[in-house]
């Protein structure tokens, strides 16, 4: 979708910070971090949120938690991170790509705002 810029960033369209990228999904550097380390892991295929993921999509996302996994060992925040989906504008959601929020390097309280 020309119009989704989390699209445009894995087609190499707009800047980002990428971190990984593979046939499948790719990671990148939240503009405005939350926390020390703020990353994004999107589908490459544009889906725009859990309400449209269905059967066929296992792989892609059991992908995202794995990248999510491997990243936050990379990023030396193994040891305590939280990993955040929000589904909807009620939830926050703002982008209209799916995408997997890791974030860490600060404690995070509970329950989130
Ligand atoms: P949401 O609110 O949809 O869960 O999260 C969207 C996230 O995307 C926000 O944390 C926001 O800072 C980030 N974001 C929005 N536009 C861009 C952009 O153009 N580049 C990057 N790297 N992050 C973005
Ligand atoms: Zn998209």
């Amino acid at each position: 979708m020309s119009d989704c810029i989390f699209c445009r960033i894995v087609q190499g369209q707009a800047p980002a910070r990428i971190l990984y990228r593979d046939d499948e999904v790719t990671a990148f550097h939240d503009l405005h971090p939350q926390a020390p380390v703020h990353l994004l892991i999107v589908p490459n295929r544009h889906i725009a949120g859990v309400a449209e993921v269905g059967p066929g999509d296992e792989p892609m996302l059991g992908k995202l938690f794995i990248v999510a996994r491997r990243l936050a060992e990379e990023m030396d925040i193994g040891d305590g991170y939280r990993l955040v989906v929000n589904s909807g504008p009620l939830a926050g959601q703002s982008v209209f790509h799916l995408h997997l929020h890791l974030l860490g390097g600060r404690p995070f309280r509970w329950p989130p705002g």
